[in-house]
Order: structure tokens, then C-alpha cells, then sequence
């Protein structure tokens, strides 16, 4: 399964969910918390890879800015050459460099994303050698372990720390997809190492199936649910 197939059962699963809650009188979510909602659950789907280096969590994005990043800071960076060029003076070319980089916002915030990229890439390679991809983080207790952090950092950042939740759900519903591949995931880890499977082997392939439809039929049924509020 790739990161799409894992963000669309994620969403799908949670706009089932939603679209029940409202059927059964629960008011209907502001659409902003609904988009919120709905990033913050596609976050949790695709990080659960983070223990592959070559996902689309721990590179396709990561690449993808650093190569934005680099883009952005090369006119310092010529700059600062040039300068040496001239007055070989290195220690002076490294400070109009940084002067320029953490002077200019976009510049500053380009010079984070880039650490950020980077460190998330070095943080997959370790988890990739230290637990092996689909090792503890496809597990069930990691589940709870990372649905607590998140929870706590949105009400450290002054969010409901119910957001956290929804993080926790694309988390779950990854490692119960990918639990009905061929491969499985060590759902009970640390009390069982071994690979299982959400359905023994012959339901594994329509479980897949099923599983895709009702995430989909979730959207477009939450979607209609919108529109037919609006409409009345
Ligand atoms: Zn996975």
C-alpha cells in the first residue's frame, strides 16, 4: 500500500465516523475543523513509514524541500562566494552569509524547513537500522504511545488535545491496512515480535477491498452530507 491508499483509508475511515455522528444529531463540524481534521489524520497516516527511508514521509518530502531550500539559498550563497573571491576573506563571506540567510525571513524559514528535512531523514535511517520497517512502530502500543504525544503537544501548542486524536487514528488505521497485506505488522509488540494479520489469509484480499470502499463511500457520503446542509 502506498502513502495514498494509507491517507485515503485514514480520512475515508474518519469521515465514516463523522458522517455517523452527525447522522445521529451530533452538530455538524465548522468545514475549517473538518479540513483541519482531515490533515492532521492524513499526518498520522503517512508518518507511520517514518521507519522506511525511502517513504514518502522520510523522502519524497523531505527532497522535495531541500531542494526548494537550496534553490533559495543559493543567491547568498553566490553572493558569499563572490565576497571571497574578492577580498579572500573567508570568516567575512561566511558572515554576510548568514547575515542574509537569518535577516530575510523566507530565507530563515527556508534555512528551519531544510534542517527539518534533514533531520527527519536522519531520524528514518536511525529508526530504519534501530527497529527495522514495519517493526514496533506498526504496533498497536506504539499506537497509544503516539496518540498520547500528540495529544500532549497540541495541548502544549494551546490546541484541544483531542486534535492528537485524529493524528492517532491515521495511525491506526495504517498499521490495520497494512495488517491485511501479505506481510502483516507486529501488532501486539513487545508481548508477541511476530508478524500477524487483521483476517486469516483468504479474507485478507476482499478485507483490502472492502476496507478501500468504505473509506471511500466515507468521503463522498461526508461530502453529500455537506452539500445537502447547505443546500437546506
Ligand atoms: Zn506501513
Amino acid at each position: 500500500m502506498n502513502y495514498v491508499h494509507h491517507a485515503v483509508i485514514g480520512v475515508g475511515t474518519a469521515s465514516l465516523g463523522v458522517a455517523a455522528a452527525e447522522l445521529l444529531g451530533a452538530p455538524l463540524a465548522v468545514p475549517a475543523a473538518v479540513a483541519f481534521g482531515a490533515v492532521t489524520v492524513i499526518l498520522g497516516s503517512i508518518a507511520v513509514d517514518i521507519d522506511h527511508p525511502k517513504s514518502y514521509i522520510s523522502n519524497t518530502i523531505p527532497t522535495r524541500v531541500i531542494r526548494l531550500a537550496i534553490a533559495g539559498l543559493s543567491l547568498p550563497a553566490l553572493v558569499a562566494v563572490g565576497v571571497y573571491l574578492t577580498t579572500r576573506d573567508l570568516q567575512g563571506a561566511w558572515t554576510q552569509f548568514t547575515a542574509a540567510v537569518f535577516g530575510v525571513a523566507i530565507l530563515r524559514w527556508m534555512a528551519v524547513a531544510m534542517g527539518a528535512a534533514l533531520a527527519l531523514m536522519g531520524l528514518s535511517w536511525v529508526l530504519c537500522r534501530s527497529l527495522h520497517h514495519r517493526g514496533p512502530l506498526h504496533s498497536l502500543v506504539f499506537t497509544a504511545g503516539v496518540t498520547l504525544v500528540a495529544c500532549l503537544a497540541c495541548w502544549g501548542v494551546g490546541l484541544y488535545w483531542w486534535w492528537g486524536l485524529w493524528f492517532g487514528w491515521g495511525w491506526l488505521w495504517h498499521i490495520l491496512a497494512d495488517g491485511l497485506t501479505e506481510a502483516g505488522v507486529p501488532l501486539l509488540w513487545p508481548f508477541r515480535d511476530q508478524r500477524l494479520h487483521v483476517l486469516p489469509r483468504w479474507g485478507r484480499r476482499i478485507g483490502q477491498v472492502l476496507l478501500s470502499l468504505a473509506a471511500i463511500l466515507g468521503i463522498v457520503g461526508l461530502i453529500t452530507l455537506r452539500l445537502h446542509s447547505f443546500i437546506d
